[in-house]
């Protein structure tokens, strides 16, 4: 089978790609590689480090099939592994970051984003601004003769707006920008930011492709044009995911394709259903026909994944409360992407432009692998504990 042939199905090629059986005696999968020192034949290949793999944190046959696996699917040039989902974020910025350059970020940013260029952005020297998920074209208005990055997340983090990420990169590249975009939400499978003019993908590889709750590693995928300065800035930070990590997730991308089906559909069954019940005022889901931003979603998205949130129809915190409290099946947590089904309250307190108004506390749903109906019978108890505040 040729690799990366981009006219196989996508969940042949999830099978498929990252590794060939043959370079190893056969085995399906490829060895988990434990290692720091990389033996050289002689002094000669030693002082030239003229071999494929010269030290643990420069990669291995392990971090190469699941980076060669990335690849495939967001069509990039290169891909770094990181030990979080968090990393992959501050590692492409630290890449490019440079004092006295400004940088704008999306308002519905992943909280710890914002975070990190709160502190260490600025300590650095950056300018931060943020802006509108809905501002689209008009950020040209907002870029200024220093703006270097434009960091994008589309969906947004737990209110779900949708970025118009291609006409944002355009505005971008006119002013000399690059563009990054968080797409944990989609999966390279749902969005491929490249092919819409983002020039670095990011994903939390802890979410769908680890997909049991139990890893923490970061992807980040660059073009042609970026990729030696973000593996340089890898390379120089050290900052490299662990074996084990990095095998484990190159497992789950085998089956990542029927599970977002599955997360796909009984999430959107129950946003839809939830849209009916008494007690809830929105459901802020994109594949939703009442999504504000269902057109655009449509037109550059190939699916939806299992996390959404919903809008209870008034109260306050202690509604919030007695909702997730009388829950029995979805468990209280954070992240998402596993195989169980998780609730989280909404907190919006720091955004400073996408702050609503929202007619009732907001709650983030992640639906797992569980039974639909086991589901829905969970969140109605929720909603009849909220209702009898
Ligand atoms: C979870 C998440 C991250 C961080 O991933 P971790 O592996 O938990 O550090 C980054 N971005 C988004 C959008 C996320 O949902």
């Amino acid at each position: 089978m040729a690799k990366n042939d981009k006219t196989l199905g996508i969940n042949t090629r999830l099978a498929h790609s990252g590794n060939d059986p043959r370079d190893y005696h056969g085995f399906v999968n490829p060895p988990v590689v434990h290692a720091s020192t990389v033996l050289f034949p002689n002094a000669a290949t030693l002082a030239g480090r003229a071999q494929k793999y010269t030290y643990g944190t420069r990669g291995t046959p392990t971090t190469d099939a699941l980076a060669s696996a990335i690849d495939d699917l967001e069509g990039s040039a290169g891909t770094i592994l990181v030990p979080s989902g968090l990393a992959a974020v501050t590692v492409p910025l630290l890449a490019f970051a440079e004092t006295g350059r400004h940088i704008l970020i999306v308002d519905s940013v992943y909280h710890p984003t914002r975070h990190f260029a709160d502190t260490m952005l600025k300590r650095l020297g950056m300018e931060v601004d943020y802006y509108d998920p809905r501002i689209g074209a008009r950020i040209t208005a907002l870029i200024k003769p220093n703006t270097s990055i434009v960091f994008t997340e589309s969906p947004a983090s737990n209110t779900f707006e949708i970025q118009d990420i291609s006409a944002i990169a355009n505005a971008a590249h006119s002013a000399g920008a690059l563009v990054m975009m968080d797409n944990t939400w989609a999966t390279p499978l749902y969005f491929k930011p490249l092919d819409h003019g983002v020039d670095i993908s990011i994903h939390a590889a802890t979410k769908y492709p680890g997909g049991h709750s139990d890893v923490l590693l970061g992807t980040v995928s660059a073009n042609e044009a970026h990729w030696q300065r973000l593996h340089d800035a890898f390379i120089t930070l050290g900052c490299c995911a662990g074996p084990d990590d990095v095998y484990q997730v190159l497992r789950g991308l085998r089956t990542m394709g029927v599970r977002l089906e599955h997360h796909q559909r009984s999430a959107l069954a129950i946003a839809q259903w939830l849209e009916r019940q008494s007690g809830v005022a929105r459901v802020l889901h994109p594949a939703l026909p009442s999504h504000p931003d269902h057109a655009l979603w449509k037109r550059d998205f190939g699916g939806s994944s299992g996390i959404f949130s919903v809008v209870l129809a008034g109260g306050g915190q202690s509604h919030a409360h007695a909702f997730l409290d009388a829950l029995e099946i979805f468990g209280l947590g954070y992240s998402w992407g596993g195989y169980e089904s998780l609730a989280v309250p909404v907190f919006l307190g720091d955004r400073v432009v996408a702050k609503g108004p929202y007619e009732g506390p907001v709650i983030r749903l992640q639906i797992g692998l569980e039974d639909i109906e086991d589901l829905k019978a969970d969140i109605l108890r929720g909603l009849k504990a909220a209702a009898a505040i």
